[in-house]
Formats: C-alpha cells, structure tokens, sequence
C-alpha cells in the first residue's frame, strides 16, 4: 500500500506554529465551550413541546461548529464552508421556532412524518420493505404533500415551512436594537451565504482554493492546505453558532454575556493583519488593534 500522501490534519503542523493560529483556535473552543453550558443548564429541568426542539437545534448547531473547528484546525476552509451553510440555515430555523412557540412542535412532527412516508414509498419502490403504504397512509401522504405545497415543491420546502424572507425577517427583528449585527446580517445572507453555496456545489471559485498562484504567475496545487479560506471559515462558524445560542440564552432567561465576550475575542483573533496597516509600528506591549484585548506580543505578532 503506498504511503498516505500527507497525514491527516499535517496542515495544522504549520499552521501552529504561529502563536495567533493556536489563539484563533483555543477562541473558536472557547466560545464552544460557553455554548455547551448553556445547553447543558437548560437540562436542569424537564424539557418538551417547543424548548425540546430549540434544545435539540441547538446541540445540532454545536455539533456543527465543533465539526467546523476541527475543519479549521486542518487548514480546510472550504469544507468548513459547507458546514456554515447549514449552520447559518439552522440560524433562520431556531429564530422561526422561538417565534412560533405553538406552531412549531406541530410542524416539526408533520414534516417528519412526510418525510417517514416517503422514504417507506421510495424503498418500497425499490422493494426493500415488507409492505406497502396502506391505502389510510397513501391518503395521509397525498394530504401531507398538498400541505407542503404540493408535489415538486414539498421535499424542498423547509420543515416548519416558512419563506426565507421571513425568517430572516426574524433574525433582524432580534437584532434590530444594534444597527452594526443588522448591517452584518445582510452581508452573511447576501454575500457568505451565496459563497458558501458555491462551495459545496462545487464550482471554479471553489476550485481555486485548491491552487496557489505564484508571483511569478505560475499557478501550483495546494494540496496539503491551508486553503486561504480556514480564517474566515472559521470566524463564520463562531457568527452562526454564536447567533444559534444567544437565541437559546434568550428564550431560557440565561446571562447571554459570557457568550457575547467569547464570541466577540473568538471574532478578533479571526481579523486578518492586512486590516491593520499600522501594526508593525506598534510596541510588543501595546493592546492589538484586532480588539482582543491582549497585547500584540501576545496576540496578532505572536
Ligand atoms: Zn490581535
């Protein structure tokens, strides 16, 4: 058997050399970290109907994140991206679940029932399962389908089926009392959103991460990584786990503060050193410009 061509993860081997990497990635375990306990305070008491559920997305969204991490960790940034972009659609979910209390446990069960019915018609089609839908189930399924708009439309319908534009709408309304997270908001949805699609599809942007270009012009296969997209992986990883949680912390009553402080040293660690021309004049000791709060020696210089 040949020799795997690099061993898993042998990026991270550069990368932590650089003292600000093995920050950026204790940040984003950090603020992990703060996330789990909330989850687990909310299981002091007896959980059901819609705080289950929220529960339940938000274990989802840590796992996730955890997951993004460990992307990070290995320099793939790009695989990294395909997980934000379901993290950043559970964003849109839990925000619809914790404003429609009622509505919510009741479409969660729909939806899985539609889907429960398909995949019993879909194996069935395939003649892997013992029986037939019943005549009483082929109703039940031609009824859940119209509800979920119809045939072509309903498997692609979200679960609680709610517009895009709507949830969104809810996502901005929590956030409307800090105009700069508002500003965010539009530019995850409008713009990491729509990049990230690129990347799990597969596509030329995504492509190109896989190469490096030379000053030369030559262009040459990265193919052990870091791909230039980790950082930013990373920091959009932490934006929607951190907005996952703190709508957990509201709805339980928790301090959403401590969350708020890792989110915000996890996000400064992320800063690229291009946004800050003036850095190498600064003293060892001065506080880095990147808002961690740290001096440079210790942080962006480290
Ligand atoms: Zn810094």
């Amino acid at each position: 058997m040949p020799p795997p061509f690099a061993p898993v993860g042998f990026a991270w081997e550069v990368m932590k050399q650089r003292g600000i990497n093995q920050l950026r990635i204790a940040g984003a375990e950090e603020l992990l970290g703060e996330g789990g306990a909330l989850i687990d305070a909310t299981g002091r008491e007896q959980l059901g109907g819609v705080q289950f559920l929220m529960v339940a997305q938000a274990t989802r969204a840590q796992h996730t994140f955890e997951t993004v991490i460990e992307a990070a960790r290995m320099g793939r940034g790009v695989q990294a991206a395909m997980l934000n972009r379901g993290l950043l659609d559970d964003v849109l979910d839990i925000h619809w679940t914790a404003e429609h209390p009622e509505a919510a446990p009741a479409r969660a069960d729909q939806h899985d029932r539609l889907i429960a019915l398909a995949e019993h018609e879909a194996e069935d089609k395939f003649g892997r399962v013992e029986r037939s839908l019943t005549g009483e189930e082929q109703s039940e399924f031609s009824e859940l389908i119209n509800l979920y708009g119809g045939h072509g439309r309903a498997f692609k319908a979200s679960w609680h089926r709610a517009a895009f534009s709507d949830c969104f709408g809810l996502v901005q309304k929590r956030w409307k009392n800090e105009p700069e997270a508002a500003d965010f908001l539009d530019y995850i949805y409008e713009v990491i959103q729509r990049r990230n699609n690129l990347l799990l599809h597969g596509s030329p942007t995504a492509y190109r991460q896989v190469v490096t270009q030379r000053s030369n012009g030559r262009i040459q296969l990265n193919r052990v990584g870091p791909d230039p997209l980790w950082m930013e992986s990373l920091a959009q990883g932490a934006g929607g786990y951190y907005l996952v949680l703190r709508v957990l912390a509201q709805e339980f009553g928790f301090d959403k503060e401590r969350l708020a402080r890792a989110f915000s040293s996890s996000t400064s660690y992320c800063r690229k050193l291009d946004e800050f021309p003036g850095l190498g004049d600064l003293p060892d000791e001065a506080e880095c410009p990147c808002g961690s709060g740290r001096a440079v020696r210790q942080c962006h210089r480290s």
